[in-house]
């Protein structure tokens, strides 16, 4: 394949940062070439460092072309996570990217998105040889429940144009035996999942990307309910107490699962409640509530 196909000339929206490397050039042709037919569907940019893929995207979103835009960093030195928190990752140990996904005009407010995603994610990392991936509502991936990847979904404004979405993923390759993750009880990498060497990022990119266009066609024709029974499969708190902090109060109940917008269903002592994911945590209920 052409390189022109990849990279094509510098995107305006990223004439701020590095430009891309003999190295990231590298990745960039071998992901073209690991997604075959498929390379058409996505625009790819592979650069040596930003400060956020999501932040990139979001701040200039590239025009649209009618493929999916997927931005991929080397290093990423201020990861957003939701609520302002942060995502952190080290060189040659992380795989971090944005997807900048467009839904047909006339497409209502994406139900479920958060969900979606995480499924995708999860689905990429079973074909791949995980065991034991589970999925915390809204949207992050764990292993036999320990933190695996995050992902955060921001919406664009839309202003009479098909509404949009970046999708940022962070995910632990091979985390170094010195690495602190605040405030997450425990925390996994992909080496540590698979019992050894990960594939190469064009490799697990490829993976993911591809597992993320099938699902988001779904996604796009039928909705979340379509997706919603095999995100229940994976829910790590099926049927288990929980509390949801949120700003000004904590919810206690058990997790019942998700209804057909991806709204948490809690079941409590006041009967069924649903939470709406953006301001809230998810944590495990292990010695009642505090
Ligand atoms: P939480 O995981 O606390 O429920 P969240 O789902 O909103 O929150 P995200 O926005 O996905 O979290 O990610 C931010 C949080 O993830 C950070 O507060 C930190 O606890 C954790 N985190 C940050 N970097 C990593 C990492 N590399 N691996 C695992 N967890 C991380």
């Amino acid at each position: 394949m052409a390189d022109n196909a990849v990279f094509g000339p510098p995107l305006p929206h990223l004439s701020s940062i590095p430009p891309s490397t003999p190295s990231t050039r590298a990745c960039a042709t071998e992901l073209a070439s690991l997604l075959g037919a498929r390379a058409h569907d996505f625009a790819i940019e592979w650069v040596a460092c930003c400060d956020s893929t999501n932040a990139l995207l979001v701040d200039a979103p590239p025009a649209d072309d009618g493929r999916v835009h997927v931005l991929v960093t080397d290093r990423q030195t201020a990861g957003r996570g939701r609520r302002g928190r942060q995502w952190l990752s080290w060189e040659g140990a992380s795989l971090t990217f944005s997807l900048l996904w467009r839904f047909a005009p006339g497409t209502p407010a994406p139900a479920g998105l958060s969900l979606a995603a995480g499924l995708a994610l999860a689905r990429a990392l079973e074909q791949l040889g995980v065991e034991g991936v589970q999925l915390k509502w809204p949207n992050d991936v764990l292993v036999h429940g320990d933190k695996l990847a995050g992902i955060l979904v921001e919406l664009l404004p839309m202003r009479g144009r098909p509404p949009a979405a970046v999708i940022g993923i962070g995910l632990n390759l091979r985390l170094p035996a010195d690495a602190v993750v605040p405030d997450q009880a425990g925390v996994a990498d992909l080496a540590g999942a698979l019992g050894g060497e990960p594939p190469s990022r064009p490799a697990l990119l490829a993976a993911i990307l591809g597992e993320f266009h099938r699902l988001f066609e779904t996604y796009a024709a039928a909705g979340f309910p379509a997706l919603r029974g095999a995100w229940e499969q994976r829910n790590a708190f099926a049927d288990l107490p929980v509390a949801v902090r949120g700003e000004s109060a904590t919810l206690y109940g058990t997790c019942i699962g998700v209804d057909d917008d991806g709204a948490l269903l809690l079941r409590g002592e006041d009967g069924i409640q649903r939470v709406l994911a953006g301001d809230v945590s998810l944590r495990p209920l292990m010695d009642g509530p505090r």
